[in-house]
């Protein structure tokens, strides 16, 4: 008998319950038709979680993602919660878990689908066969450096502070994850940094170099980030895997989202030492669209074949999901942000019950 693995599961605000139900129809699939062992249970996080608790990350939803084997989440935060004093705001509670759980490598693939080459905002010959992934530093950097806060000085004058911070110890952690990765892939690596001015990134550069010196087989190189975020959009496809500052992988990584078409399609791992890790797609809550049956689950039905494939070892339910969304797609149905003429548009829920659907012919 293999053993039953647990999830904890984090619907979160506006769009996060109705993808992460999709995300839940097909795990309920892979167990009825693939005898696959996981178990799940739910809990509130974000928004949600603070109308009912007071606090965006109640103590049993941290314990609950302490306990479980891997964490999917949907998104957090939304206008009814912006004006909160900053510590109880939803995004908050996803700061406290990467912290508490030291998710500190965030992987996020960018992958074309053929099928959207057309839902691209570039040209077709740019993107096609793109496939790279970043790996974003999660747990240090401007986000967490003290001091920070907003602060009066004497004379009247506010002042806002963060810290951008890097201690070595970090970088090289996160090294040595982006070359084995890149190991493992086309063998290069193009670390991003803004090494010209920042000091923090000036470490990150030396240290970067360092850790190469272990993996001789892969090919670094360095960009400043302005460069890398032009050569993103001008030339993606000379790109493997990008090692990347927690700051500056936030903003490429959505640029790159875009690459492919919609940023409803990528899926995001952010894992821990021993590859525990948080399942998630990269957008966020998406208020304008919330309640309404139109988001595109795909990024966190493919972030569930991510929790599978880094966080459970079981890479043929990994392909399985990815061949189910494939095969979706090659069947024509499509959610409103990734629609072209020539496809069908469908709900989300459609777009569930398809890959579903796909699932089962595989089984069949
Ligand atoms: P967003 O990613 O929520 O939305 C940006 C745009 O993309 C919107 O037009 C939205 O409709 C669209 N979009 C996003 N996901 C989509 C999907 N699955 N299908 C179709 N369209 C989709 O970013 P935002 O509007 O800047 O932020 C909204 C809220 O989400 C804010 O409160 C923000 O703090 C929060 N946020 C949360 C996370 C997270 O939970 N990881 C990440 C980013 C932003």
């Amino acid at each position: 008998m293999p053993t039953t693995k647990k999830i904890a599961v984090l619907p979160g605000d506006g769009i996060g319950p109705e993808i992460v139900g999709e995300a839940l129809k097909v795990l309920d699939c892979l167990r009825q038709e693939f005898g696959v062992a996981v178990e799940i249970e739910e809990a509130l996080v974000g928004g949600a979680a603070y109308d009912a608790t007071g606090h965006p990350l109640p103590q049993e939803t941290l314990a609950l993602a302490k306990a479980a084997d891997a964490v999917l989440l949907g998104a957090v935060g939304g206008p009814k919660w912006e004006s909160l004093d900053y510590a109880l705001r939803p995004e908050r509670a996803l700061l406290g878990l990467r912290a508490e759980l030291n998710l500190f490598a965030n992987l996020r693939p960018a992958v074309l689908h053929p099928q959207l080459i057309q839902a691209s905002t570039l040209k077709p010959e740019v993107i096609e066969g793109l496939d790279l992934i970043i790996v974003r530093e999660l747990t240090g950097d401007v986000y967490f450096g003290k001091p920070r806060g907003i602060r009066t000085l004497e004379n009247g004058e506010r002042v806002g502070i963060n810290t951008m911070i890097y201690h070595e110890a970090e970088i090289r952690r996160i090294a040595h994850v982006a070359f084995k990765l890149a190991g493992q892939r086309k063998g290069k690596l193009c670390s991003v940094d803004k090494a010209n001015v920042l000091e923090s990134t000036e470490l990150w550069r030396q240290v970067v170099s360092e850790v190469g010196r272990d993996y001789p087989e892969v090919a670094l190189t360095h960009l400043y980030v302005d460069n890398a975020a032009m050569q993103l959009v001008r030339a993606p496809k000379q790109f493997d895997v990008i090692l990347t500052t927690n700051l500056f992988g936030d903003i490429l990584s959505d640029c790159a989202a875009m690459l492919t078409g919609s940023i409803g399609m990528l899926p995001s791992a952010s894992l821990n030492e021993s590859g525990k890790g948080m399942y998630e797609p990269i957008h966020g809550s998406a208020p304008d669209i919330a309640g309404q049956n139109l988001a595109n689950p795909l990024a966190t039905i493919l972030s569930l074949a991510m929790l599978f494939r880094y966080t459970l070892n079981d890479e043929a339910t990994a392909v399985r999901i990815e061949r189910a969304v494939d095969g979706a797609l090659n069947a024509g149905v499509r959610t409103a942000d990734i629609y072209s003429p020539g496809t069908r548009k469908v709900s989300t829920s459609e777009m569930g019950d398809r890959v579903v659907a796909q699932l089962r012919a595989q089984a069949a």
